[in-house]
């Protein structure tokens, strides 16, 4: 229905929006790029935006937004207590999701905070269908265990299962018969699962979570940051949400979790967070840290020019035309690097495109970080900025051990409503090159190296002169090309 079909044949997304305001770019010769590869640390959070063409990165915080968004943030109310705008979120929050409660903060990993110090105590266990970094982390911190119960098909990098993200019902049931429903502190969906590619979950998966979690008297969480994505996914994949709209499909999430939060810096193209709920006891249980790390209960440590934008980019969010250009790019480009043999993750999910660099540079070891020197070579190869998500992303356990990532990919994110056709393009060509001569790239290793979210801050140096040679080569094939 919202695909529309060129009289060429040709199968390529359409844009349905047009950009009204913009940001020129620097792309700078691949020289410049080796140096600031090399001043980075082999870490591409580290690169200035400056020395970044098309800063791939992340989707969080960096979605274009409307022009009836940047309309609305004229008209914020600027108060501590009682926002006029603080009101108008609430009850957009409870349109959408049919919500009492909301608990604002300044980002999805306030909510995790907020949750894990709620819920989480020594030793108890949150299953879910996989872990996000600062998910994990906060849990940790609280002294639980994440315990993953994907399904087999999850880690499957290659694969035609349209629900990876779904949770295994037998080994959720199993963990939780195994140590007990009082050792688990709530369980755990995350939509449109970032780390495995943002793979989506089915609704009937959540269905029967939901049983499993009614039968253990569990709470059950629902992490909604990527939920623009799933909703789409459910729309094209499940067979019996085709006909429903998006408004339906979301509020069937929202009636099946007890809890659910969101980053807003990716689910309605803002900053921010939140966390809603329909139950009075897990709002006032978790009231008191809202005022205690976020801010007053109406603004949560958000600027109230955001919360105008949040409201009018979660009615977007409900508008299929609004949240299929990401999904439908990240297709693209998935079967455009497929065509040249790259290996990348399959289906292609929301968020962004996923490189596997396992395959595509199958001859460095995990210890060696192949997925931070696949991410460190794509810059140099054309100012593409794309994130690590691989073992440099893990941290090391209490003895030191560092434990290698189940997966070492490299996510090139899709900004929503970012960026055009041909610059698609280019990160593509530039990546085929890349494949080509990947017997040029080389390994990493830690020069500094930080114990928590490593990721982030730490700094790499290059096993031997390879990011040298590999600029030589970029030179030599590409002339006096950037
Ligand atoms: C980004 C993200 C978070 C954390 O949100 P921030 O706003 O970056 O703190 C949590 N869960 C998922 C699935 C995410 O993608």
């Amino acid at each position: 229905m919202s695909t529309i079909k060129f009289y060429s044949g040709e199968k390529i997304p359409l844009e349905m929006h047009k950009v009204r305001i913009i940001q020129k770019l620097n792309l700078p010769p691949v020289e410049q790029r080796l140096e600031a590869m090399k001043e980075a640390g082999y870490n591409t959070f580290l690169l200035k935006n400056q020395d970044v063409f098309m800063d791939m990165l992340t989707d969080s915080g960096v979605n274009a937004m409307s022009d009836r968004q940047q309309a609305s943030m004229l008209e914020a109310d600027d108060s501590y207590a009682g926002s006029a705008t603080f009101t108008k979120l609430e009850e957009k929050l409870t349109e959408i999701f049919g919500t009492k409660y909301f608990l604002p903060t300044h980002q999805g990993r306030a909510c995790e905070n907020i949750i894990s110090q709620a819920y989480v105590t020594e030793g108890s266990i949150v299953p879910m269908n996989y872990h996000f970094t600062t998910t994990k982390a906060h849990i940790v911190l609280n002294g639980g265990i994440v315990e993953e119960v994907f399904i087999d098909e999850a880690l499957n990098l290659t694969s035609t299962c349209p629900f990876k993200g779904n949770i295994d019902i037998e080994k959720l049931s199993n963990l939780i018969e195994t140590n007990g429903a009082d050792k688990i502190a709530f369980v755990r969906m995350e939509a449109g699962t970032n780390l495995i590619g943002g793979q989506p979950f089915a609704l009937e998966n959540m269905r029967e979570v939901r049983k499993v979690c009614d039968a253990h008297n569990l709470l059950l969480v629902l992490d909604a940051s990527l939920l623009a994505d799933n909703l789409y996914f459910i729309k094209q994949r499940e067979e019996e949400y085709k006909d429903k709209s998006i408004r339906e499909i979301t509020r069937e999430f929202a009636d099946l979790a007890d809890i659910t939060y969101f980053s807003a810096r990716k689910l309605s193209f803002a900053r921010g967070g939140g966390i809603i709920t329909n139950s009075e006891e897990a709002y006032l249980k978790m009231r008191e840290y809202i005022t205690l790390y976020e801010g007053f209960l109406t603004y949560g440590g958000m600027s109230v020019r955001e919360m105008e934008a949040m409201v009018v980019g979660l009615d977007e969010t409900m508008d299929e035309q609004m949240i299929n250009q990401g999904p439908q790019f990240i297709s693209y480009m998935t079967d455009e690097l497929i065509k040249n043999g790259v290996p990348v993750i399959t289906p292609a999910g929301g968020l962004g495109c996923h490189v596997n660099a396992m395959d595509f540079i199958s001859h460095i070891p995990q210890e060696q970080y192949p997925a931070a020197a696949l991410a460190a070579a794509i810059y140099i190869a054309g100012g593409v900025r794309g994130m690590e998500r691989g073992t440099m992303s893990e941290q090391r356990d209490a003895n030191g051990v560092e434990p290698l990532a189940h997966m070492e990919l490299v996510r090139l994110a899709m900004p929503r409503r970012v960026f055009t056709l041909s610059q698609v393009k280019y990160a593509v060509d530039r990546i085929v090159w890349l494949y080509e001569n990947r017997e040029l790239i080389g390994g990493l290793q830690f020069v500094e190296e930080p114990t928590t979210m490593r990721f982030f801050f730490g700094k790499l140096g290059a096993q031997t002169d390879w990011p040298d040679k590999l600029a030589a080569k970029f030179r030599e094939d590409f002339g006096d090309s950037l």
